[in-house]
């Protein structure tokens, strides 16, 4: 369970994020919608501990993030879809941050498979694609089996295929009990992907509903 009371970021004179006060429940896919620049990957990135709020908290099982014990064994994120460097397998990518983490070495064999790169994994990559990138940085959110995971606009620039294993890949998740949060600009991908929806325009928080009601209602 993840809460916001009060969250508020201001870069000189510009709000980004104004008053958020919402909570993300274990067990559902819950969606953060909203335009480019509405506030999503700020807020995400206060919700991660990576940024300081201007004022107002984030919860994190009750906790300040400042708090956990594991920040990193706690909270598994994707933030950006970035080809993977080229010098590394992706198994080394993976055993650097599980020995910085004191992450058992047979979890990445685990992951790999989760995220079907268990065949590449050995090889040295020219240079991944996007969406093998896109896997890879699922599996390091993985490694240490959090249970909380965020997703900031996962599918972009996605193959449709890729953007149907990541839907998947998120709702398995959190049927699994875990609390998952996803992002989008597009509300045709929210409504296939969440069972709860956020909304945010201009830093504000617009909506906090199940996307049933939503839809209903708009
Ligand atoms: P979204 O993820 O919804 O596209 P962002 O959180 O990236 O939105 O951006 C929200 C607003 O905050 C935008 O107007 C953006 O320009 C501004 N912003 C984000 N990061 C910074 C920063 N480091 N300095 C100044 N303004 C920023
Ligand atoms: P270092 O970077 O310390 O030289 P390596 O990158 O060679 O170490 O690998 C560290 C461990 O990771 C090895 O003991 C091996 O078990 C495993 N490993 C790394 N790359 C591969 C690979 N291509 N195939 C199989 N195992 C690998």
């Amino acid at each position: 369970m993840i809460e916001l009371a009060g969250l508020t970021k201001r870069y000189g004179g510009k709000t980004a994020v104004d008053d958020l006060t919402f909570s993300v429940r274990p067990g559902i896919v819950t969606g953060f919608l909203g335009p480019n620049g509405a506030g999503k990957s700020t807020t995400m990135r206060m919700m991660l501990g990576l940024d300081h709020p201007t004022s107002g908290e984030v919860l994190i099982d009750g906790e300040r993030y400042d708090r956990l014990r594991d920040p990193l064994l706690a909270i598994g994120a994707l933030l950006e879809a970035k080809a993977v460097h080229p010098g590394r397998t992706a198994y080394n990518h993976l055993l650097c941050l599980a020995q910085s983490n004191g992450i058992a070495r047979e979890r990445i064999d685990v992951v790999l498979d989760l995220v079907g790169l268990g065949a590449v994994a050995r090889k040295r990559p020219k240079g991944f694609s996007l969406g093998m990138g896109q896997r890879l940085g699922i599996a390091s959110a993985l490694l240490g089996d959090p249970r909380i995971l965020m997703f900031d606009e996962p599918v972009n620039g996605l193959d449709p295929e890729g953007i149907h294993w990541i839907r998947n890949l998120m709702k398995r998740l959190a049927a699994d009990g875990r609390t998952v949060f996803v992002s989008s600009h597009l509300m045709s991908e929210m409504a296939l992907t969440a069972e709860h929806l956020v909304v945010i325009g201009q830093g504000r928080l617009l909506a906090d509903t199940s996307m049933a009601d939503f839809i209903r209602e708009n």
